[in-house]
């Protein structure tokens, strides 16, 4: 049975996983902690990349290639840009871009270099898993574009440009470059946020306060994916 990595970006993002695995083992590696242990039958190692599109390439690229992870799944929390995104709903990415990448001045897309792709396609069968969960516990999962960048969105026109430009749902700082490398290296993934913001003039406000809760109602989920998933 293949090992599943999970990570976040940021300690409040994973603790909710960590107190519930089991037989966890720590490992010092790269300028980061691994932490290895199961989920039921299932072993996974769980790790907080640090923030940002570099250090979520980083630990992901571990995760498959020093802790050999054959599936990866992402919990985390990210600015709404979609009306319908409230505080604390689930929105699962069904792909992925990098909002800040831009060479326009070259005429190519925003969000494209040679290639490159300007949206990642996540897995769909890991799609169609957090579907039955969701139907399971009656859940409302929205699914859409997830748009990534080095940036802490709390601008509305910004908001506003990268809804329009990406057609995104919602955007966050790690996802598109997690995806980057799990496309690269063939390894099924999946990206899962929950609503902490709406990137607007509140968003640094809204994040302090609901950062925690959100990154709970993510990490929940995505152990009760973890049960569903066949290794
Ligand atoms: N408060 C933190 C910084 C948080 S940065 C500190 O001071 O250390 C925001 C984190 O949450 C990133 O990991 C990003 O993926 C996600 N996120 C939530 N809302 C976001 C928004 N409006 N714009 C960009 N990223 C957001």
């Amino acid at each position: 049975m293949g090992k599943i990595a999970i990570m976040g970006a940021m300690p409040e993002e994973i603790e909710p996983l960590l107190a519930k695995l089991e037989n966890v083992k720590e490992n010092a590696y790269g300028a980061n902690v691994y932490y290895e242990g199961s989920y039921g039958t299932k072993e996974v190692v769980v790790a907080y990349s640090k923030i940002g599109k570099v250090f979520a390439a980083l630990t992901a690229t571990i995760l498959i290639e020093k802790f050999g992870c054959e599936k990866l799944l992402f919990s985390g929390v990210a600015g709404a840009i979609s009306d319908d995104l409230k505080i604390g709903d689930l929105v699962i990415a069904d792909g992925l871009c990098q909002h800040d990448l831009d060479i326009s001045a070259f005429g190519h897309p925003y969000g494209y270099v040679p290639e490159g792709e300007v949206c990642i396609a996540t897995d769909v069968t890991l799609r169609n898993i957090a579907k039955s969960v969701a139907q399971k516990k009656g859940l409302t999962l929205k699914e859409g574009v997830i748009a990534t960048g080095d940036q802490f969105v709390a601008n509305p026109e910004r908001k506003e440009w990268v809804g329009e430009t990406f057609k995104a749902s919602a955007l966050e700082m790690e996802g598109a470059s997690v995806a980057v490398v799990c496309n690269a290296l063939n390894v099924p993934f999946f990206i899962l946020r929950a609503i902490s913001d709406s990137a607007d003039m509140d968003a640094g406000f809204d994040f302090d306060t609901f950062l925690q809760s959100s990154a709970k109602i993510s990490a929940d989920f995505i152990l009760d994916m973890v049960d569903q998933i066949e290794a």
